[in-house]
């Protein structure tokens, strides 16, 4: 499970950062998912390790340009990608289905696969045996949603060890005990598999805010997330200019990870003008006084989600950005 930034700046394109969105890699299901989708999403999926064969869900956080105006152009380039029979779903508010529709009719645009809409509602919208995206409102100009994607818990580890001193044979009895079944022996003793297997595993935890500004629905989305990604548009001496486009402040961010008990915090979706200058690094610096677990994301970091009963710690030394980067 492993997120890479595609785009981490607001509003329009700069040298340095695309407009939003950003991959989730799930190797579990051999698959990767897209949040958001602004212009020139696919040229920088060229430029990165991802490969959009394998994309097979898009998540839009709402409707404004720089994070949807990339989506044309992606999907009739995954036309000529080997899997491109394969369907695509879009998730996204009401709306998307139109501008997909004329997009493609009036330039004649006739991707080879099937492309599925779903209208978000909060809730959960996504859900197999191994995981499940929630939808929530979060609070901006307009219709806005956030996504949580929540791994399911996973079994415990097998104790071989206990195994094999209660002389229980290997071979396929391992396989239902490992499941947790009840297992009676050739030689008539019953063995409870849950004996053997350790407590569940807790599945890790993902969230992403898309724009808004600081609302208790986002605290609620962010929940204990191993990584919550959150905007941070301003400073907080901008933060008249925050409040007029329902953005957050740096500090308003850092707010919504520490009431949440969210174990990392990575800042997105920053202004344009503070690409020069140490604006960045005040951003930062504004953040990790409430907040010390914050990054900043740049264009192409990636950051895998750790296991929290490896690590408790989920934000590594090398995953932080360094300030203006
Ligand atoms: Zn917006």
């Amino acid at each position: 499970m492993k997120i890479t930034f595609l785009g981490t700046g607001s509003a329009c394109p700069t040298h340095s950062r695309n407009v939003s969105s950003l991959a989730l890699q799930l190797p579990e299901m051999a698959t990767m998912w897209l949040f958001d989708c602004g212009e020139g999403t696919q040229h920088q999926i060229l430029r990165s390790p991802l490969r959009l064969s394998q994309l097979d869900c898009i998540f839009f956080s709402h409707l404004h340009g720089d994070h949807l105006f990339g989506l044309p152009g992606l999907l009739a380039s995954r036309s000529l990608q080997n899997a491109g029979h394969t369907p695509v779903t879009l998730f996204g508010p009401p709306g998307l289905e139109d501008f997909v529709r004329v997009a493609l009719g009036v330039s004649h645009t006739h991707p080879g696969y099937p492309i599925k809409f779903q209208v978000l509602e909060p809730g959960v919208i996504y859900e197999n045996a191994r995981f499940q995206v929630v939808c929530a409102p979060m609070h901006h100009r307009v219709e806005s949603f956030g996504f949580a994607v929540l791994e399911k818990p996973l079994p415990g580890a097998f104790n071989i060890e206990l195994a094999h001193s209660l002389n229980i044979p290997e071979g396929p009895l391992y396989g239902r005990l490992k499941a947790g079944e009840t297992v009676t022996l050739s030689d008539g003793r019953v063995i409870d598999g849950k004996r053997l297997v350790g407590k569940d595993r807790p599945g890790r935890r993902f969230a992403y805010t898309g724009d808004t500004i600081y609302s208790n629905s986002a605290v609620a989305l962010g929940l204990d997330a191993d990584v919550l990604v959150h905007e941070a548009t301003y400073l907080q001496a901008d933060e008249m200019q925050a409040r007029r486009g329902f953005h957050s402040t740096a500090q308003g961010a850092a707010r919504t990870a520490l009431e949440a008990g969210a174990h990392s915090l990575y800042l997105t979706h920053f202004s344009a003008r503070y690409e020069t200058g140490p604006q960045l690094s005040a951003l930062l610096q504004e953040a990790q006084a409430i907040f010390p677990q914050t990054a900043l994301a740049y264009d192409f970091l990636s950051v895998e989600i750790p296991r929290r009963d490896h690590n408790d710690k989920c934000l590594h030394d090398e995953d932080m950005a360094p300030a203006g980067a």
